[in-house]
C-alpha cells in the first residue's frame, strides 16, 4: 500500500513536469511486462508436465519388459547434467527477433541462452532441460548433442563480428557452466563442429582462441611440431571429434574454428601441423 502511495505521488509529480514522457514510460513498461506472458505460461505448463513424469512410480519411461512384480525405487539419484556447450550465432537481425523465434511453437527451435549485442543475457530454458538447438549432430561418438549440451545463441547476422560486451558476458556464463556441471575443457564447441556441411556457426569472426586461453575449448601451438611421414589428417579430424563422413565438410568446419582466414577445403602443410598438435591434445 505504502508503495502504491509513493508511486502515485511520483507518477503525479512526473505528469506535472513531463506529462508526455511519464505516459510513454508507463506504456513501455506495461508492454515489456506483458509481451511474453502467454509464452511464459506455456513454459510453466510444459515444465509441470515433465515434473509429473519425474514423479511417476513405478517408473514407466522405458516399460515393456517383464519386470519384477513389486517395484523397488532406489533412494540415490540426481538429475542428468549437460556435458557439452554448443555455441551458435543466431543468423538473425536482432535479439528481439530471436526471442520471438524461440517463443513461437511452430519454429520448434530454442536455446538455453541468448546473448544480445549489448551483453544482455536471456536465460530462456533451464540448463537441465533439453533445448532444440543442435539438430542432427555428431561429435566423437556423441550423437544427439541436444540431450547432452547447453546451447548458447549469440545475436549476430552470420557475417559480422561479435561485440566485446557479448564476449564478456559469454565468458562469465561459460565460467559458471563449466564449474556447475564440471564440463571438460575440450567440450566447448561450435554448431559447425557438430554439424559439418549443414551448419557454419558461429562464423569465422568468433574468438575461439580467446575462449581457449580462458579454459573453454582447446587451441594449438605448432612451435617445433614435426609431423610424422605417415600422418593421416582425416583420422586426426576424427580423433578431435569431427564427423568425417564427408571429408570436405569436416575440413570446412575445422577451418571455421581453427584456421579462420582460410576458406579452402584442403589440408596444407601448416594445417597438418595444427591437426597433429590438436589431435594429441584431444586424445
Ligand atoms: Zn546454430
Amino acid at each position: 500500500m505504502a508503495n502504491r502511495i509513493v508511486n502515485n505521488y511520483i507518477s503525479r509529480g512526473m505528469k506535472k513536469i513531463f506529462p508526455g514522457i511519464a505516459l510513454a514510460g508507463l506504456i513501455a513498461c506495461s508492454c515489456t511486462q506483458n509481451k511474453y506472458a502467454t509464452t511464459n505460461k506455456a513454459y510453466k505448463k510444459q515444465s509441470k508436465e515433465f515434473a509429473k513424469r519425474y514423479r511417476e512410480y513405478p517408473v514407466t519411461d522405458s516399460a515393456g519388459l517383464n519386470y519384477a512384480q513389486a517395484w523397488v525405487g532406489t533412494t540415490n539419484f540426481s538429475v542428468r547434467r549437460p556435458n557439452f556447450v554448443v555455441i551458435h550465432h543466431t543468423a538473425q537481425n536482432s535479439c528481439e527477433e530471436t526471442l520471438t523465434t524461440f517463443t513461437l511453437p511452430r519454429t520448434q527451435v530454442s536455446s538455453h541462452y541468448v546473448i544480445c549485442k549489448d551483453g544482455t543475457v536471456h536465460h530462456m530454458l533451464n540448463d537441465l532441460l533439453r533445448g532444440h538447438h543442435a539438430g542432427v549432430s555428431k561429435w566423437g561418438n556423441a550423437t544427439d548433442l541436444n540431450s547432452s549440451s547447453v546451447g548458447i545463441e549469440i545475436d549476430n547476422n552470420g557475417f559480422e563480428s561479435f561485440t566485446e560486451p557479448q564476449i564478456n558476458s559469454l565468458l562469465q556464463l561459460l565460467d559458471r557452466l563449466k564449474k556447475a556441471y564440471s564440463i571438460p575443457t575440450a567440450n566447448f564447441i561450435g554448431h559447425a563442429d557438430v554439424a559439418p556441411g549443414r551448419k557454419v556457426d558461429p562464423n569465422r569472426n568468433f574468438p575461439w582462441q580467446k575462449l581457449a586461453q580462458n579454459g573453454y575449448g582447446l587451441w594449438y601451438d605448432t612451435t617445433g611440431v614435426q609431423v610424422p611421414a605417415d600422418f593421416n589428417a582425416l583420422q586426426a579430424l576424427r580423433i578431435i571429434g569431427y564427423d568425417i563422413k564427408n571429408p570436405g565438410n569436416a575440413i570446412q568446419s575445422f577451418k571455421i574454428h581453427f584456421v579462420q582466414q582460410d576458406t579452402t577445403r584442403t589440408i596444407g602443410d601448416t594445417d597438418k601441423k595444427i591437426l597433429y598438435d590438436l589431435m594429441k591434445k584431444y586424445q
